[in-house]
């Protein structure tokens, strides 16, 4: 089965205080500008991939000029462009665009991406607005996950209350052949909430990205009979996948477990067993 990272930014437009987040993940000394340069080309993705121990990296596309940095899903598709490891999603801020589901289609139909991340508690909306249900159908119809920001943020500008994965439900009832990833897990105070959507629904997962991975059995005891529904991800240039990957193997859970939330669900979810 191979290793797949659900959630990395290879995002050169950012803000200053993700530059501090950044720093505290390198080696003491290290300047992150110098190290987002060398590591945001196509050789120092490839190196990062290898050095990480990953098979794949699903590369997020954002548009959050007021909280976190911008790498629009142009921009994105010129990146992973050649990276056949690097596995594309759009973003499409609905305060940006005029017509999100027509974006999404365009960047899975000529872009060849093969999904979309919503960053609500960024962008200020509620995953729940009626209005973005055109976005949702036509991810449906395309057959390609929506990931969804749930729970915390410590960057600034951040509205957390659209972060409650339980908006989520919603969308999951009227669109149950929607694959929907609850990103970070509904991180802060509402791991149970997010747990019990991903639990309860056939097509809900729970991803991990930004999650201590020693302290997941704490923050989700059934972990392990529900291991086909998590997705491992690190939100690196924050956390690095090495260590993490690490952590879960360490984890006291069975073998098969590991297996599935490191990649093989992913596998599944992004049919990549099929194209390779
Ligand atoms: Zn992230």
């Amino acid at each position: 089965m191979p290793v797949v990272d659900f959630h990395i930014h290879p995002t050169k437009d950012i803000l200053p205080w993700v530059y501090d987040w950044i720093e505290g993940f390198l080696p003491p000394g290290e300047d992150p500008r110098r190290y987002l340069e060398k590591t945001l080309t196509k050789e120092g993705i490839v190196r990062f991939l290898d050095e990480n121990g990953l098979d794949y990296a699903v590369a997020l596309a954002e548009q959050n000029p007021r909280c976190s940095g911008v790498i629009t899903n142009g921009e994105l598709a010129d990146f992973c462009n050649g990276v056949d490891r690097l596995i594309p999603f759009a973003d499409v801020n609905p305060h940006l665009t005029a017509a999100p589901a027509r974006e999404l289609d365009r960047c899975v139909k000529d872009l060849g991406f093969r999904g979309v991340k919503l960053y609500p508690v960024y962008q200020l909306f509620y995953p729940n607005d009626r209005t973005l249900y055109p976005l949702y159908e036509k991810a449906q119809d395309l057959g390609v996950p929506v990931m969804v920001h749930t729970g915390t943020s410590i960057f600034q500008g951040v509205r957390v209350k659209y972060g409650n994965p339980l908006l989520m439900d919603d969308v999951a009832v009227d669109f149950p052949d929607l694959t929907l990833i609850l990103v970070h897990g509904g991180r802060g105070f509402w791991y149970e909430s997010a747990f019990y959507l991903a639990r309860f629904h056939p097509k809900v997962y729970l991803e991990i990205a930004g999650l201590p991975p020693q302290r997941l059995l704490e923050y989700f005891p059934e972990l392990e009979q529900y291991a086909d529904k998590v997705l491992f991800g690190s939100d690196w240039p924050g956390p690095h996948p090495k260590k993490n990957i690490q952590a879960i193997r360490e984890l006291s859970i069975g073998e098969e477990a590991k297996v599935k939330i490191l990649g093989g669900n992913a596998a599944r979810i992004l049919r990549l067993l099929n194209n390779t």
